[in-house]
């Protein structure tokens, strides 16, 4: 979708600290981190929210939850983080393109500087 946030971070149009990213998924840092660790993971495809889930698109979340798992561990969040997807005006949404927000304890020298 030409016009949101979060396709330009995808196709590299607007800069993100990315974490990593594959053919269906991209993980990169929030910009205004509300925990030590806070990352977002979004699918490629544009998917406005967890509430436009249809059977063609399911087999994407459940890959960026077995991604989530990947990379919660990689930063050695062992202790366990929060999942988060905010739905909506009334939820919270303030980016129409699905992402799942990962916030955790543990905080590493990464990206650095
Ligand atoms: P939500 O309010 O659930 O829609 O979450 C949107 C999140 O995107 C917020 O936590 C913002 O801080 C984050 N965000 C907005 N713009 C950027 C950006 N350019 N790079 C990284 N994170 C962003
Ligand atoms: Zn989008």
């Amino acid at each position: 979708m030409s016009d949101c946030l979060f396709c330009k971070i995808v196709a590299g149009e607007i800069p993100s600290k990315k974490i990593y990213e594959d053919d269906k998924c991209y993980a990169f840092y929030d910009i205004d981190p509300k925990a030590p660790v806070h990352f977002l993971v979004i699918p490629k495809e544009h998917i406005e929210s967890a509430a436009k889930v249809t059977d063609d698109n399911e087999k994407t979340v459940g890959h960026i939850f077995k991604v989530i798992a990947k990379l919660a561990e990689d930063l050695e969040l062992t202790d366990g983080y929060r999942v988060v997807t905010n739905v909506g005006k009334d939820g919270g949404q303030t980016v129409p393109h699905m992402h799942f927000h990962v916030l955790g304890k543990r905080s590493l020298a990464w990206p650095p500087g």
